[in-house]
């Protein structure tokens, strides 16, 4: 397909879209004004993103409106109003400030998409806690170190995954004073060391006054991954739901009465901004489902639940392509209105393939856990170009960057040539710090840009276009994982010497996780203990991060300091020449 293809934007809209004129909203956007959209706390007592979420909608005329409806896996469904939502969230405050926990300390929550999740997370955050989603896919390792570096405080998860990846790390946490077990199918929980969730929210009062929240006072920490180092996590205040909020009205255009889907995780930050805040916010009706992927079942539920914006991943999407056209049709979807899609490049065929399947394109929108919020996106009253990321966000300043010789950064003016994509700070979802690390932190910003470590270029008419990283962070099925947490992990297997991780490309998942290993002496190259060390990655890393194939070598490339040379492993396996590297950056973090 050409880059030149454009998909207008249709003027016949079942709705009119929140952002008429891409240029007229740019110039008349403040982030002030976007606050005022926002009731904020009674009493001027200040910001807090679970107050504009669910309480300021459970006082009014949205009270009894459906806020979350939960499909559960066996075709169950629960569903709940901003008021008992509310309630019940007011009910998860009350119960940590029982267990001890206050403003500020990490409540950590690992479980699938459940209703419990999404009450803890605005309990949390109505504490003035930091609430903190853990992927419920990872394995004991990412878990371990991500509890141990944000110093978790309470942790909720649910009793099988308690026993399975937490139980036996209990001893090597010694912050981690309190546990709220989700049992089973309802049932109670008896473990010991922990508190049985259902049962502590029971005895806790459905009242709750959120005390003063400063705009600045710390509200989210989500954890991401870079090329070298542990995870990082990115820390978020209660200042981001105003970009939360003016990034669901104008990227995702969701009006009064919509019925909201984001498909993503909440233990990813687009299940958290997407999937909890800003639904929530604009007062929408939004779809968790607990299942994972399914066609059948995806159709089936935009079907019958009437979704009308549906936010959704490139990854899903292919799958939704490979299943064919055809079973599409077999569904009524006629309450689509509008399709959006994040976290890595939507290939220009998946947008024309939503405009045949579905009557309308996805709009790719680009961004990432440090920015809190989407910051380019493709707007529904904006002509197309499938393949490009589209234009910034009213209130958003985005740069193509380059280093200078002398070290300094400098913006790009001509279209059309590759650098660094940056962006100006100031949006209110800018994350404020990565936690208990300020000179990683630093190293984000230069000539007065947070630098984004994607590589892009910006055409002639502004719309953004995505190259690749410019570090060696892997993106599989939507999902940033860091190749030294898979390393590591490898190399404490008795017999890996060293171990070498890339992003290998897949049509499907975008990239899968490959890792080179080179062995001890004493130990041979075999098919078991390839499926040995399969495993052993499986087991501490769980599936979302470990490595899907392993080969050996006998020894890793290194830089002459002794770096592993992944880009060379990289273009080894993709049989690029070796020469090319010389034009590729070394990742330094
Ligand atoms: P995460 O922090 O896990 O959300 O990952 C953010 C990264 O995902 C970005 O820095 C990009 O590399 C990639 N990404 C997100 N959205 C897009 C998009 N629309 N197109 C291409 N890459 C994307």
């Amino acid at each position: 397909m050409s880059s030149d293809t454009i998909i207008k934007s249709p003027r016949d809209w079942r709705e009119a879209p929140n952002l008429r004129d891409y240029e007229a909203a740019r110039a008349d956007f403040s982030w002030e004004a976007a606050r005022r959209e926002l009731e904020g706390l009674p009493d001027n007592l200040g910001l807090n993103i679970a107050h504009e979420a669910v309480d300021r909608h459970a006082s009014g005329p949205k009270r009894d409106q459906p806020a979350i409806r939960c499909l559960g896996k066996k075709g169950d469904v629960r569903e709940f109003t901003y008021g008992e939502l509310s309630a019940l969230s007011n009910r998860f405050a009350n119960a940590l400030q029982r267990v001890g926990a206050g403003k500020g300390d990490r409540v950590y929550v690992m479980a699938g998409r459940i209703p419990e999740l999404y009450i803890a997370a605005l309990g949390a955050l109505k504490n003035r806690s930091v609430f903190c989603p853990l992927f419920s896919a990872f394995g004991p390792e990412p878990v371990r170190s991500r509890l141990a570096i944000g110093q978790a405080r309470v942790l909720v998860t649910t009793e099988s995954l308690y026993e399975r990846k937490i139980s036996r790390l209990r001893s090597s946490l010694p912050f981690l004073e309190s546990v709220l077990l989700i049992g089973e199918a309802g049932k109670s929980t008896n473990a010991p060391g922990t508190h049985d969730y259902h049962r502590l929210l029971n005895q806790c009062s459905d009242r709750f006054s959120i005390a003063a929240t400063a705009p600045e006072d710390v509200a989210l920490l989500h954890f991401t991954s870079g090329t070298t180092g542990t995870p990082k996590g990115a820390v978020h205040v209660h200042e981001a739901v105003v970009a939360h909020h003016a990034t669901g009205k104008l990227a995702l255009d969701l009006h009064p009465g919509d019925v909201f889907w984001c498909t993503a995780d909440p233990g990813w930050v687009t299940g958290a901004s997407y999937g909890v805040i800003a639904p929530l916010t604009n007062g929408v009706t939004s779809i968790v489902d607990e299942a994972g992927f399914d066609p059948d079942r995806w159709y089936g539920i935009l079907q019958n639940h009437k979704v009308s914006v549906w936010y959704t991943a490139p990854t899903a999407i292919r799958m939704l392509m490979k299943a064919g056209s055809a079973l599409a049709r077999k569904y009524d979807l006629h309450a689509l209105r509008f399709l959006a899609s994040v976290g890595e490049p939507l290939n220009p065929e998946a947008v024309v393939w939503g405009k045949e399947t579905f009557g309308l394109p996805f709009h790719d929108n680009w961004w990432q856990t440090e920015t809190g919020g989407i910051m380019i996106a493709n707007f529904a009253s904006m002509n197309i170009k499938p393949g490009s990321m589209g234009r910034p966000l009213p209130g958003v300043e985005a740069a193509i960057v380059r280093k200078k010789s002398n070290g300094t950064v400098e913006a790009i003016q001509e279209p059309n040539v590759e650098g660094e994509l940056a962006l100006r700070p100031g949006w209110p979802s800018m994350f404020r710090g990565y936690w208990n690390e300020p000179q990683r932190y630093e190293k984000c910003f230069a000539g007065g840009y947070y630098l984004t470590g994607d590589l892009a270029r910006r055409d002639a008419d502004g719309y953004y276009w995505f190259v690749g990283r410019k570090d060696d962070v892997i993106k599989t099925s939507g999902h940033l994982v860091g190749p030294f947490e898979v390393e590591s992990a490898l190399m404490e297997h008795k017999a890996v010497a060293e171990a070498g991780v890339i992003g290998k490309p897949d049509p499907v998942a975008m990239e899968i996780v490959k890792a080179f290993v080179s062995l001890k002496e004493g130990y041979a190259e075999s098919e078991d203990l390839r499926r040995e060390l399969l495993g052993f990655a499986r087991t501490r890393l769980g599936a979302a991060v470990a490595p899907k194939q392993i080969d050996f070598v006998a020894a890793l490339p290194r830089t002459r300091s002794g770096k592993i040379m992944r880009r060379l492993l990289k273009a080894r396996e993709l049989g690029l020449p070796e020469g090319d590297l010389s034009t590729l950056e070394t990742s330094e973090e």
